[in-house]
């Protein structure tokens, strides 16, 4: 006799196929490693910055401000834009989310470079958006932008534009960028994603809040995770024209950014502790400029990273080169079959990759 199968309640067909994200491998308990796989900023918050963390933790059975208003105010001045065109989030992840579930319908389609940062396909997909892919430009590992221009259709609704793309590093040009936004409609969005803002150092690169000037149809998305040293907290931001920002901001998860997060990315904002912050930022340029040059002398090619990263697309060696990188003690970020992304860290843990890189060799 057959038993009647139990009724399970079914996950939306999205859902079930959602790639998993993988984070970037952890230090194991009680084990010591180098881990530059996640893009961390590797030095700890400021002092400053932990006695905010510290004060806030004695007020945490309060509620935060629901719409962190002391920091939109704070980052809006950083931007230079009024308040009413920043919105927060607990990570610009999350962030990403609440700009599509603002403006996408089931089965809108969203272009967006592959390989990028691998929040994209996830994020699409729970929108009920269609994700549409356009492969970067081979060999240099950067955005193909004529050819994601060229892949807007009329059910396009949203492009995604990584710049520096992680993970492979290099930025989009203002010029490229200018040409883009003229050939893309006006009423589809352009997200232009910055996580790494704060790394570039390339004078071609654009300005987004120029863009956003001249273009309402751009949104900028920031974050407090990588060069602020915020990753633990979760504080992102998007920009946006009035209208779009208010429809994002009603999307948004209540309560979204913890008092704690909050406060801490306000002392981070704070002249002298944005300023020390900063300095650290160009000690990580700078390293990223003598990793770079350490490993092209090994004959490495390397895409021309801004960000504070850098990529080594090894195709089929690369599970087995980050298998022998974790046994000598350096974490990095494999993608199966395709590359791997390591990070650029303090200088005692960037000569330990240096040695492991000569040893793939
Ligand atoms: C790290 C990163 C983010 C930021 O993530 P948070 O949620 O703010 O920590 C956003 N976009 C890209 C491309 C990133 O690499």
């Amino acid at each position: 006799m057959e038993t009647p199968a139990t009724p399970v309640v079914p996950l939306r067909a999205a859902v079930s196929a959602l790639p998993a994200y993988v984070p970037g491998a952890r230090v194991a308990p009680g084990g010591r490693a180098w881990k530059l796989s996640s893009n961390e900023n590797p030095y700890p918050p400021l002092p400053s910055v932990i006695a905010a963390i510290a004060a806030a933790a004695e007020e945490t059975n309060r509620y935060p401000d629901m719409y962190a208003s002391e920091l939109v105010k704070a980052l809006a001045g950083e931007v230079g834009v009024p308040p009413e065109q920043v919105v927060v989030g607990n990570g610009s992840v999350a962030v990403l989310a609440h700009v599509l579930q603002a403006v996408v319908e089931h089965g809108d389609e969203v272009v967006f470079p592959w390989r990028s940062f691998e929040a994209y396909p996830i994020a699409v997909a729970v929108s009920g958006g269609t994700a549409v892919t356009v492969p970067l430009e081979h060999g240099t590992g950067r955005l193909d932008l004529p050819a994601m221009a060229a892949a807007v259709t009329p059910r396009t609704r949203v492009v995604l534009v990584c710049t520096p793309n992680n993970p492979t590093g290099p930025v989009v040009q203002a010029d490229e960028l200018d040409t883009f936004l003229a050939a893309v409609p006006g009423d589809v969005l352009v997200v232009v994603d910055e996580a790494y803002l704060e790394f570039v150092r390339d004078p071609k690169a654009p300005s987004g809040v120029d863009l956003l000037a001249a273009h309402p149809n751009v949104v900028l998305l920031r974050t407090l995770s990588k060069a602020y040293g915020l990753a633990g907290l979760r504080v992102g931001y998007a920009v946006a024209e009035p209208r779009l920002a208010a429809g994002i901001r009603a999307v948004s998860t209540p309560f979204g950014v913890s008092h704690v997060a909050q406060r801490a990315a306000l002392a981070s904002l704070e002249p002298g502790a944005k300023a020390e912050l900063l300095e650290r930022v160009d000690a990580l340029v700078e390293e990223r400029s003598r990793v770079t040059a350490a490993l092209r002398g090994q004959g490495w090619e390397l895409p021309e990273s801004q960000a504070n990263f850098v990529w080594f697309g090894l195709g089929q060696a690369t599970m087995e080169c980050a298998a022998q990188a974790t046994a000598a003690g350096v974490l990095v970020r494999p993608f199966a079959g395709d590359g791997l992304r390591v990070s650029i860290g303090e200088p005692a843990a960037n000569d330990a990759f240096l040695a492991v890189a000569a040893s793939w060799r």
